[in-house]
Protein backbone atom coordinates (compact mmCIF):
# COMPACT_ATOMS: atom_id res chain seq x y z
CA UNK A 1 0.00 0.00 0.00
CA UNK A 2 1.17 3.44 -1.00
CA UNK A 3 1.67 6.10 1.49
CA UNK A 4 2.37 9.80 1.56
CA UNK A 5 3.26 11.93 4.80
CA UNK A 6 1.80 15.33 5.39
CA UNK A 7 2.38 17.18 8.22
CA UNK A 8 3.18 14.62 10.25
CA UNK A 9 0.28 12.10 9.36
CA UNK A 10 0.06 9.30 6.78
CA UNK A 11 -2.14 9.47 3.96
CA UNK A 12 -3.09 5.89 1.81
CA UNK A 13 -3.14 6.91 -1.96
CA UNK A 14 -6.52 6.16 -2.99
CA UNK A 15 -7.75 3.07 -4.80
CA UNK A 16 -10.92 4.55 -5.86
CA UNK A 17 -12.24 7.86 -6.62
CA UNK A 18 -12.32 10.28 -3.73
CA UNK A 19 -14.40 13.10 -3.20
CA UNK A 20 -14.35 15.28 0.48
CA UNK A 21 -17.02 17.88 0.41
CA UNK A 22 -16.57 21.30 2.37
CA UNK A 23 -20.60 22.02 3.07
CA UNK A 24 -19.72 25.76 3.98
CA UNK A 25 -21.17 27.18 6.92
CA UNK A 26 -23.20 23.75 7.19
CA UNK A 27 -24.11 24.13 11.03
CA UNK A 28 -25.30 20.06 12.45
CA UNK A 29 -28.85 22.40 12.88
CA UNK A 30 -29.49 21.58 8.88
CA UNK A 31 -28.59 18.34 9.27
CA UNK A 32 -30.64 17.44 11.91
CA UNK A 33 -33.87 19.57 10.67
CA UNK A 34 -33.69 18.52 6.93
CA UNK A 35 -33.35 14.47 7.73
CA UNK A 36 -36.59 15.38 10.07
CA UNK A 37 -38.01 17.47 6.99
CA UNK A 38 -36.96 14.15 4.70
CA UNK A 39 -35.03 16.32 2.09
CA UNK A 40 -31.54 14.86 2.86
CA UNK A 41 -32.47 11.22 1.63
CA UNK A 42 -28.39 10.32 0.99
CA UNK A 43 -26.69 11.60 4.12
CA UNK A 44 -29.69 10.17 6.08
CA UNK A 45 -28.13 6.80 4.49
CA UNK A 46 -24.97 7.96 5.85
CA UNK A 47 -26.62 7.67 9.06
CA UNK A 48 -27.58 4.07 8.61
CA UNK A 49 -24.74 3.12 6.10
CA UNK A 50 -21.79 5.10 6.66
CA UNK A 51 -20.33 7.33 9.32
CA UNK A 52 -21.93 10.23 10.67
CA UNK A 53 -20.48 12.44 14.14
CA UNK A 54 -20.21 15.80 15.22
CA UNK A 55 -17.21 16.90 14.95
CA UNK A 56 -14.68 20.02 15.84
CA UNK A 57 -13.66 22.99 14.19
CA UNK A 58 -11.12 24.97 13.88
CA UNK A 59 -11.70 28.59 16.28
CA UNK A 60 -11.53 31.44 15.24
CA UNK A 61 -14.57 29.08 13.20
CA UNK A 62 -14.06 31.05 9.72
CA UNK A 63 -13.65 29.70 6.10
CA UNK A 64 -10.39 30.12 5.17
CA UNK A 65 -8.08 28.87 8.58
CA UNK A 66 -10.91 25.81 8.62
CA UNK A 67 -10.59 25.06 4.52
CA UNK A 68 -6.85 25.31 5.05
CA UNK A 69 -6.42 22.92 8.50
CA UNK A 70 -9.01 20.17 6.27
CA UNK A 71 -6.46 20.36 3.26
CA UNK A 72 -3.07 20.39 5.49
CA UNK A 73 -4.61 18.12 8.46
CA UNK A 74 -3.07 19.90 10.98
CA UNK A 75 -4.39 23.48 12.72
CA UNK A 76 -3.49 27.09 12.10
CA UNK A 77 -0.33 26.92 14.32
CA UNK A 78 1.13 24.32 11.23
CA UNK A 79 -0.52 26.11 8.12
CA UNK A 80 -0.39 29.84 9.30
CA UNK A 81 -3.88 30.79 8.30
CA UNK A 82 -5.81 31.87 11.05
CA UNK A 83 -8.43 34.44 9.23
CA UNK A 84 -9.23 35.98 6.04
CA UNK A 85 -7.89 38.99 7.00
CA UNK A 86 -5.55 40.26 9.46
CA UNK A 87 -3.09 42.79 10.32
CA UNK A 88 0.44 42.56 9.24
CA UNK A 89 2.72 43.40 12.16
CA UNK A 90 5.81 44.37 10.21
CA UNK A 91 4.39 46.78 8.57
CA UNK A 92 1.09 47.96 10.52
CA UNK A 93 -0.86 47.36 7.34
CA UNK A 94 -4.25 45.22 7.15
CA UNK A 95 -4.64 43.00 4.41
CA UNK A 96 -6.57 40.54 3.29
CA UNK A 97 -5.69 37.03 2.58
CA UNK A 98 -6.11 36.06 -1.45
CA UNK A 99 -3.57 33.39 -2.02
CA UNK A 100 -1.35 30.67 -0.89
CA UNK A 101 1.83 32.99 0.14
CA UNK A 102 0.88 32.91 3.56
CA UNK A 103 0.81 28.81 3.69
CA UNK A 104 3.35 27.43 5.83
CA UNK A 105 3.41 23.80 5.18
CA UNK A 106 2.29 21.10 2.27
CA UNK A 107 -1.27 20.15 1.50
CA UNK A 108 -2.54 16.37 1.25
CA UNK A 109 -3.77 17.82 -1.97
CA UNK A 110 -0.29 18.56 -3.16
CA UNK A 111 1.27 15.28 -2.06
CA UNK A 112 -0.95 13.04 -3.72
CA UNK A 113 -0.66 14.62 -6.87
CA UNK A 114 2.80 14.19 -6.39
CA UNK A 115 2.10 10.67 -6.09
CA UNK A 116 0.56 10.36 -9.40
CA UNK A 117 -2.92 10.63 -8.44
CA UNK A 118 -5.19 12.94 -10.38
CA UNK A 119 -6.18 15.45 -8.30
CA UNK A 120 -8.54 18.59 -8.74
CA UNK A 121 -9.92 21.12 -6.40
CA UNK A 122 -12.58 23.21 -6.89
CA UNK A 123 -13.84 26.17 -5.13
CA UNK A 124 -16.87 28.95 -5.32
CA UNK A 125 -14.64 31.55 -4.75
CA UNK A 126 -11.18 32.08 -6.40
CA UNK A 127 -9.17 33.57 -3.53
CA UNK A 128 -10.02 30.33 -1.67
CA UNK A 129 -8.98 28.39 -4.83
CA UNK A 130 -5.52 29.99 -4.80
CA UNK A 131 -4.92 29.28 -1.24
CA UNK A 132 -5.75 25.46 -1.65
CA UNK A 133 -3.68 24.83 -4.75
CA UNK A 134 -0.65 26.21 -3.29
CA UNK A 135 1.82 23.26 -4.66
CA UNK A 136 -1.00 21.69 -6.42
CA UNK A 137 0.28 19.75 -9.64
CA UNK A 138 -3.36 19.18 -11.19
CA UNK A 139 -6.69 21.12 -11.44
CA UNK A 140 -8.20 23.86 -9.92
CA UNK A 141 -10.36 26.21 -10.52
CA UNK A 142 -13.44 28.18 -9.40
CA UNK A 143 -17.39 28.57 -10.11
CA UNK A 144 -16.78 32.49 -9.69
CA UNK A 145 -13.97 32.20 -12.43
CA UNK A 146 -15.04 29.50 -14.37
CA UNK A 147 -15.33 31.40 -17.53
CA UNK A 148 -12.06 32.16 -17.22
CA UNK A 149 -10.09 28.75 -16.63
CA UNK A 150 -7.23 27.76 -18.83
CA UNK A 151 -5.21 24.36 -19.38
CA UNK A 152 -2.04 27.04 -18.18
CA UNK A 153 -3.48 28.13 -15.32
CA UNK A 154 -6.18 25.87 -14.13
CA UNK A 155 -5.14 22.49 -15.36
CA UNK A 156 -7.81 23.05 -17.26
CA UNK A 157 -9.95 25.09 -19.89
CA UNK A 158 -13.60 25.44 -21.28
CA UNK A 159 -15.26 24.54 -18.05
CA UNK A 160 -18.48 25.88 -18.62
CA UNK A 161 -19.07 23.48 -21.56
CA UNK A 162 -17.42 20.63 -19.63
CA UNK A 163 -20.61 21.49 -16.78
CA UNK A 164 -23.12 22.36 -19.47
CA UNK A 165 -23.55 25.68 -18.21
CA UNK A 166 -22.20 29.24 -18.02
CA UNK A 167 -20.98 30.03 -14.66
CA UNK A 168 -23.41 31.20 -11.81
CA UNK A 169 -23.93 34.99 -10.25
CA UNK A 170 -21.33 35.49 -7.47
CA UNK A 171 -24.30 36.01 -4.81
CA UNK A 172 -26.21 32.64 -5.62
CA UNK A 173 -26.95 29.44 -4.27
CA UNK A 174 -26.09 27.98 -7.55
CA UNK A 175 -22.68 29.04 -7.32
CA UNK A 176 -22.09 25.81 -4.71
CA UNK A 177 -24.14 23.35 -7.01
CA UNK A 178 -22.01 24.66 -9.95
CA UNK A 179 -18.63 23.32 -7.63
CA UNK A 180 -20.93 20.08 -6.97
CA UNK A 181 -21.94 19.65 -11.06
CA UNK A 182 -17.82 20.03 -12.09
CA UNK A 183 -16.72 17.79 -9.66
CA UNK A 184 -18.90 14.77 -11.29
CA UNK A 185 -18.35 16.09 -14.38
CA UNK A 186 -14.36 15.77 -13.82
CA UNK A 187 -15.08 12.60 -11.81
CA UNK A 188 -17.27 11.03 -15.59
CA UNK A 189 -14.49 11.86 -17.98
CA UNK A 190 -11.53 10.82 -15.33
CA UNK A 191 -10.08 13.77 -14.93
CA UNK A 192 -9.23 13.64 -11.67
CA UNK A 193 -9.74 10.98 -9.32
CA UNK A 194 -9.46 12.82 -6.06
CA UNK A 195 -11.72 15.89 -5.09
CA UNK A 196 -12.01 18.26 -2.74
CA UNK A 197 -15.06 20.24 -3.78
CA UNK A 198 -15.31 23.71 -1.46
CA UNK A 199 -18.96 25.54 -1.62
CA UNK A 200 -20.09 28.66 -0.69
CA UNK A 201 -22.31 29.85 2.60
CA UNK A 202 -24.15 31.92 0.99
CA UNK A 203 -27.84 30.56 1.92
CA UNK A 204 -26.69 29.48 5.56
CA UNK A 205 -25.92 33.59 6.10
CA UNK A 206 -29.74 34.48 5.24
CA UNK A 207 -31.66 31.20 6.09
CA UNK A 208 -32.54 29.41 9.29
CA UNK A 209 -32.74 25.42 8.80
CA UNK A 210 -36.18 24.68 8.21
CA UNK A 211 -36.88 27.57 5.74
CA UNK A 212 -37.52 26.77 2.32
CA UNK A 213 -34.79 28.25 1.27
CA UNK A 214 -32.22 26.30 2.91
CA UNK A 215 -34.29 23.07 2.28
CA UNK A 216 -34.25 23.74 -1.37
CA UNK A 217 -30.68 24.32 -1.37
CA UNK A 218 -29.52 21.62 0.88
CA UNK A 219 -31.64 19.06 -1.02
CA UNK A 220 -29.89 20.41 -4.56
CA UNK A 221 -26.75 19.37 -2.35
CA UNK A 222 -28.06 16.27 -1.32
CA UNK A 223 -29.11 15.01 -4.22
CA UNK A 224 -25.50 16.21 -5.91
CA UNK A 225 -23.71 14.12 -3.15
CA UNK A 226 -25.86 10.73 -4.54
CA UNK A 227 -24.79 11.40 -8.24
CA UNK A 228 -21.15 11.40 -7.20
CA UNK A 229 -21.76 8.35 -5.39
CA UNK A 230 -23.39 6.57 -8.47
CA UNK A 231 -20.27 7.64 -10.39
CA UNK A 232 -18.88 5.41 -8.36
CA UNK A 233 -16.66 8.07 -5.54
CA UNK A 234 -16.40 7.42 -1.95
CA UNK A 235 -17.25 10.81 -0.61
CA UNK A 236 -16.84 12.42 2.85
CA UNK A 237 -18.77 15.82 4.03
CA UNK A 238 -17.59 18.25 6.43
CA UNK A 239 -18.26 21.70 7.17
CA UNK A 240 -15.86 24.70 7.82
CA UNK A 241 -17.82 26.22 10.79
CA UNK A 242 -21.39 26.47 11.82
CA UNK A 243 -23.96 29.23 11.59
CA UNK A 244 -26.18 30.66 13.92
CA UNK A 245 -28.88 33.62 14.20
CA UNK A 246 -26.92 36.62 15.72
CA UNK A 247 -30.31 39.00 15.64
CA UNK A 248 -31.82 40.73 18.06
CA UNK A 249 -35.83 39.81 19.11
CA UNK A 250 -36.52 43.32 16.25
CA UNK A 251 -34.73 41.75 13.68
CA UNK A 252 -31.62 44.16 13.60
CA UNK A 253 -28.15 42.47 13.99
CA UNK A 254 -27.01 41.84 17.56
CA UNK A 255 -23.75 43.99 17.38
CA UNK A 256 -21.06 44.52 19.64
CA UNK A 257 -19.18 47.59 18.15
CA UNK A 258 -15.64 46.95 20.24
CA UNK A 259 -13.33 49.32 19.24
CA UNK A 260 -15.89 52.21 19.25
CA UNK A 261 -16.64 50.72 23.07
CA UNK A 262 -13.13 51.05 24.09
CA UNK A 263 -12.45 54.46 22.61
CA UNK A 264 -15.30 55.74 24.54
CA UNK A 265 -13.89 53.90 28.06
CA UNK A 266 -10.15 54.79 26.93
CA UNK A 267 -9.79 57.45 24.44
CA UNK A 268 -10.09 57.75 20.37
CA UNK A 269 -7.67 55.79 18.63
CA UNK A 270 -6.97 53.28 21.92
CA UNK A 271 -6.81 50.17 20.21
CA UNK A 272 -6.99 48.87 16.48
CA UNK A 273 -10.13 46.23 16.14
CA UNK A 274 -9.43 43.47 13.31
CA UNK A 275 -12.72 41.49 12.25
CA UNK A 276 -10.75 38.16 10.12
CA UNK A 277 -14.14 37.33 8.68
CA UNK A 278 -13.50 40.86 6.30
CA UNK A 279 -13.59 39.34 2.56
CA UNK A 280 -14.65 40.45 -0.67
CA UNK A 281 -18.00 39.06 -0.66
CA UNK A 282 -19.62 41.12 2.79
CA UNK A 283 -23.01 41.48 1.28
CA UNK A 284 -24.55 39.22 3.07
CA UNK A 285 -22.43 39.37 6.66
CA UNK A 286 -21.41 42.92 7.02
CA UNK A 287 -17.87 41.37 8.01
CA UNK A 288 -19.42 41.18 11.22
CA UNK A 289 -18.60 37.83 12.86
CA UNK A 290 -17.94 36.35 16.76
CA UNK A 291 -14.31 36.77 16.87
CA UNK A 292 -11.74 39.78 16.67
CA UNK A 293 -8.47 40.77 16.87
CA UNK A 294 -7.33 43.51 18.94
CA UNK A 295 -4.40 45.72 19.16
CA UNK A 296 -3.19 48.02 21.17
CA UNK A 297 -2.27 51.66 19.60
CA UNK A 298 -2.52 54.66 22.32
CA UNK A 299 -4.21 52.83 25.58
CA UNK A 300 -1.26 50.46 26.54
CA UNK A 301 -3.09 48.80 29.67
CA UNK A 302 -3.72 45.50 28.31
CA UNK A 303 -5.04 43.85 31.24
CA UNK A 304 -7.26 46.69 31.80
CA UNK A 305 -8.77 46.43 27.92
CA UNK A 306 -9.07 42.69 28.14
CA UNK A 307 -11.19 43.55 31.83
CA UNK A 308 -12.96 46.11 30.33
CA UNK A 309 -14.38 43.77 27.29
CA UNK A 310 -14.88 40.94 29.55
CA UNK A 311 -17.84 43.03 30.74
CA UNK A 312 -19.48 43.75 27.83
CA UNK A 313 -22.98 42.38 26.92
CA UNK A 314 -22.27 39.38 24.41
CA UNK A 315 -19.08 38.68 25.65
CA UNK A 316 -17.93 35.21 25.53
CA UNK A 317 -13.77 35.05 26.19
CA UNK A 318 -11.49 37.12 26.17
CA UNK A 319 -7.88 35.98 26.05
CA UNK A 320 -4.67 37.62 25.31
CA UNK A 321 -2.58 36.77 21.74
CA UNK A 322 -0.51 34.15 23.48
CA UNK A 323 -3.53 32.04 25.21
CA UNK A 324 -5.48 32.34 22.52
CA UNK A 325 -3.13 31.05 20.27
CA UNK A 326 -2.26 27.86 22.34
CA UNK A 327 -5.78 27.35 23.11
CA UNK A 328 -6.86 27.07 19.37
CA UNK A 329 -3.53 25.88 18.20
CA UNK A 330 -2.78 29.37 16.03
CA UNK A 331 0.43 30.58 14.81
CA UNK A 332 1.68 33.24 17.85
CA UNK A 333 3.24 35.37 15.50
CA UNK A 334 0.24 36.72 13.63
CA UNK A 335 -2.09 36.83 16.87
CA UNK A 336 -3.44 39.92 17.81
CA UNK A 337 -2.64 41.67 21.27
CA UNK A 338 -5.52 39.82 22.69
CA UNK A 339 -8.66 38.10 21.13
CA UNK A 340 -12.75 38.51 21.85
CA UNK A 341 -15.47 36.05 21.36
CA UNK A 342 -19.11 37.09 21.54
CA UNK A 343 -21.12 34.74 22.48
CA UNK A 344 -24.14 32.46 20.33
CA UNK A 345 -26.25 35.56 19.69
CA UNK A 346 -23.18 38.15 19.11
CA UNK A 347 -21.23 39.72 16.55
CA UNK A 348 -18.05 41.80 17.19
CA UNK A 349 -17.46 44.53 14.93
CA UNK A 350 -15.29 47.58 14.93
CA UNK A 351 -17.25 51.02 14.76
CA UNK A 352 -20.20 51.32 12.42
CA UNK A 353 -18.95 53.20 9.72
CA UNK A 354 -16.69 49.89 8.93
CA UNK A 355 -19.28 47.53 8.50
CA UNK A 356 -22.07 48.22 5.54
CA UNK A 357 -25.20 46.25 6.66
CA UNK A 358 -27.53 47.31 3.87
CA UNK A 359 -26.99 43.98 1.93
CA UNK A 360 -28.75 42.34 4.79
CA UNK A 361 -31.86 44.23 4.22
CA UNK A 362 -34.37 41.60 4.30
CA UNK A 363 -32.98 38.94 6.51
CA UNK A 364 -31.66 38.74 9.94
CA UNK A 365 -27.78 38.29 10.50
CA UNK A 366 -26.81 35.04 10.81
CA UNK A 367 -22.99 34.73 11.13
CA UNK A 368 -19.85 32.72 12.39
CA UNK A 369 -16.46 32.81 13.74
CA UNK A 370 -17.04 32.01 18.01
CA UNK A 371 -17.16 28.76 19.59
CA UNK A 372 -20.97 28.50 19.24
CA UNK A 373 -20.20 27.67 15.64
CA UNK A 374 -17.61 25.10 16.03
CA UNK A 375 -19.40 22.00 15.89
CA UNK A 376 -19.73 20.66 12.49
CA UNK A 377 -21.38 17.73 10.69
CA UNK A 378 -18.20 14.98 9.84
CA UNK A 379 -20.18 12.38 7.27
CA UNK A 380 -18.88 9.72 5.17
CA UNK A 381 -20.86 7.40 2.50
CA UNK A 382 -19.03 4.62 3.82
CA UNK A 383 -18.60 2.81 7.21
CA UNK A 384 -14.97 3.80 8.72
CA UNK A 385 -13.19 0.84 10.31
CA UNK A 386 -12.93 -0.49 13.96
CA UNK A 387 -9.15 -0.08 13.98
CA UNK A 388 -9.86 3.50 12.46
CA UNK A 389 -12.55 4.41 15.03
CA UNK A 390 -10.51 2.67 18.10
CA UNK A 391 -7.30 4.22 17.02
CA UNK A 392 -8.76 7.33 17.92
CA UNK A 393 -10.68 7.22 20.93
CA UNK A 394 -10.22 9.50 23.40
CA UNK A 395 -9.12 12.45 21.36
CA UNK A 396 -11.46 14.98 20.10
CA UNK A 397 -12.83 14.35 16.31
CA UNK A 398 -11.62 17.41 14.30
CA UNK A 399 -12.88 18.40 10.54
CA UNK A 400 -9.12 18.63 9.57
CA UNK A 401 -9.59 14.65 10.38
CA UNK A 402 -11.85 14.33 6.98
CA UNK A 403 -8.68 12.75 4.40
CA UNK A 404 -7.91 10.81 7.27
CA UNK A 405 -11.24 9.14 7.53
CA UNK A 406 -11.99 8.74 3.66
CA UNK A 407 -8.38 7.42 3.43
CA UNK A 408 -7.58 5.69 5.84
CA UNK A 409 -10.57 4.65 7.80
CA UNK A 410 -13.08 4.05 4.83
CA UNK A 411 -14.22 0.28 4.54
CA UNK A 412 -13.70 -1.14 1.22
ZN1 LIG B 1 -17.31 29.35 5.53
Amino acid sequence: MVEVNVNGRCYRVPERPTVVICFDGCDPAYIERGIADGILPTIASFQRRGFYAIAEAVVPSFTNPNNASIVTGAPPAVHGISGNYYLDRASGEERMITDGALMRCGTILAALADAGVKTAAVTAKDKLRLMLAHGLKGISFSSEHADRASLERNGIGDVEAMVGRVKPDQYSSDLSLYVLDAGLALLRRRAASLLYLSLSDFIQHAHAPGTAEANSFNHAVDARIARLMAAGALVGVVADHGMQDKSCANGEPNVLYLEEALARRFGEGAVRVICPITDPFVRHHGALGSFVRVYLRRARDLAALMDASRALRGVEEVLDGPTAARCFELPPDVEGDFVVLGDAATVIGSSPGEHDLTGLAGHRLRSHGGLGEQKVPFMVSRALSAEWVNGRAGRRLRNFDIFDAVLNGAVA
